[in-house]
């Protein structure tokens, strides 16, 4: 009998949602459709947060600086164990890819919603990401899968046979740090010397790996579903080239002109590589797309910001998903099911100004929300809602769908027109502005292009 069969029950049937903001509110909602106690946390700054009323709990951690609240594993530990929680759902950000706090979770006999300990572990060394992607004959970036040499002429010989320019990158980096670029020859010593210094400050990890840089990429990326039991899909790509210093800004699915038996080619690869290194749950293959070649350069081992695009082509609920593997239950979906459906766009509003990207926390003093046919909004603020300073400035998603990229991008340009936020700045304006510009409108535009785009109008 295999362990499918013998599951008499769920592995939990109560979720701790470790987190806040818009992500708290959509795991809260694939809860409750599955008859699940959603135990939603918060800090003293909110407190007073919408999601509390349909919450079955509400439990205040802590103050509001996240070091002591949503990343002080201790309390979030004991709030789980307070409150009868089977599982901890950690969204993105946070704690989500901490592997410490996934083994502390376990060590527990909770539910950790993720992959095991072992494969965050792996994917936060990149070194080691690459290593093993490699063994699984996933395409990597040229370079060595090894560690820098501390010998300066040594690298000098590697670098020299990558071609400049080459990419010197730490290899716990993340969050866009820990990179720096080389151009020539002369410049390699001092870069590998500064980023060593920054990585050893920064991430408490010194190791340092070399790739070629890629000049003109796009950002595509793969978004696979694996269930305890060693089966795995893959649900379609992901195009998040619109970046301003690494955030994304925009998001779509699919990505713009890629020949589907492309993105299937790597799609199975990406299950490939899952299934060898045991892989469970949702994540994310980030790929630099150039030249009609994928290059991974990281693998995100939770649910992403940008999720809902695929699940707008795919019709698939990634959530629920995510949350009926964590409980045990097999993949009821095969690759054969998984299909791409017309086009999906996603614009991140952020509480900031639209042009110098200034901070704007506040309050909200008016809202309204665009609606109709393929309009989706991902928010937790309403009128009233105050925008605590102490954290990312993302206050909503707003995610449309046609079937077509241009009918989507048409819908969007009036859901953008509809939406309107009083009392704080947001990047409204910004994303307006960028749904007229006809290298965007026509597609494919790489990781580049945003922030050329700004600089020409400044
Ligand atoms: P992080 O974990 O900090 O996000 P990544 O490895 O995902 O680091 O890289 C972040 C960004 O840096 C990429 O999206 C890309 O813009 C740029 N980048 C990283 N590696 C390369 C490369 N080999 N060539 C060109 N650009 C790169």
């Amino acid at each position: 009998m295999s362990a499918v069969a013998s599951l008499k029950a769920p592995f939990f049937d109560s979720v701790l949602i470790a987190n806040r903001g818009e992500i708290a509110l959509r795991i809260q909602r694939a809860c409750r459709q599955l008859g699940l106690r959603s135990i939603m946390v918060c800090s003293e700054a909110d407190r007073d947060a919408p999601y509390r009323e349909t919450a079955d709990e509400f439990v205040c951690i802590g103050p509001s600086p996240a070091a002591q609240s949503y990343l002080n594993r201790d309390a979030v530990l004991a709030a789980a164990v307070t409150t009868g929680a089977g599982a901890i759902h950690p969204g993105y950000g946070f704690l989500s890819e901490n592997a410490a706090f996934a083994d502390a979770v376990e060590a527990l006999g909770l539910t950790f919603i993720g992959p095991r300990a072992s494969e965050i572990r792996m994917m936060g060394d990149k070194i080691a990401a690459k290593q093993a992607m490699m063994a699984a004959g996933v395409p990597c970036v040229p370079g060595p899968d090894t560690a820098l040499s501390e010998d300066l002429a040594e690298v000098a010989n590697v670098a020299e046979t990558i071609g400049y320019p080459v990419i010197v990158k730490a290899a716990g980096g993340g969050g866009g740090r820990g990179m720096r670029v080389v151009s020539s020859a002369h410049e390699l010593a001092g870069a590998v010397i500064v980023t060593r210094e920054e990585a050893r400050r920064a991430f408490g990890k010194p190791e340092l790996y070399i790739e070629k840089f890629l000049q003109h990429p796009r950002h595509v990326e793969i978004q696979v579903l694996c269930d305890n039991y060693g089966q795995g899909i893959w649900l379609g790509a992901r195009d998040c080239s619109m970046q301003r210093r690494h955030q994304k800004v925009i998001e779509e699915a699919p990505a713009p002109s890629i020949p589907a038996d492309v993105v299937a080619r790597i799609g199975d690869r990406c299950v490939a590589a899952c299934k060898q290194i045991g892989y469970r749950g949702v994540g994310t293959f980030e790929f630099l797309y150039e030249d009609n070649e994928f290059y991974f350069i990281e693998m995100n081992t939770r649910l992403q910001v940008e999720h809902p695009v695929t699940e707008m082509t795919s019709g698939i609920d990634i959530v629920r998903e995510q949350l009926r593997v964590a409980q045990g239950y097999q993949l009821e979906l095969s690759q054969a099911d998984v299909g791409c459906f017309g086009h999906s766009l996603e614009c991140r509003i952020n509480a900031e100004d639209p042009f110098t990207f200034a901070a704007s926390p506040g309050l909200i003093s008016a809202i309204s929300l665009p609606g109709g046919p393929g309009v989706r909004v991902d928010t937790h603020v309403g009128p009233g809602y105050k925008v605590p300073p102490q954290y990312d400035s993302m206050i909503a998603k707003l995610i449309v769908h046609a079937p077509t990229r241009d009918q989507a991008i048409t819908r969007m340009r009036v859901a953008l027109s509809e939406m309107r936020v009083e009392g704080i700045a947001t990047n409204i304006a910004l994303h307006r502005a960028i749904f007229e510009d006809p290298s965007f409108c026509r597609g494919g535009t790489d990781i580049h292009h945003l922030e050329k785009w700004l600089a020409e109008r400044r």
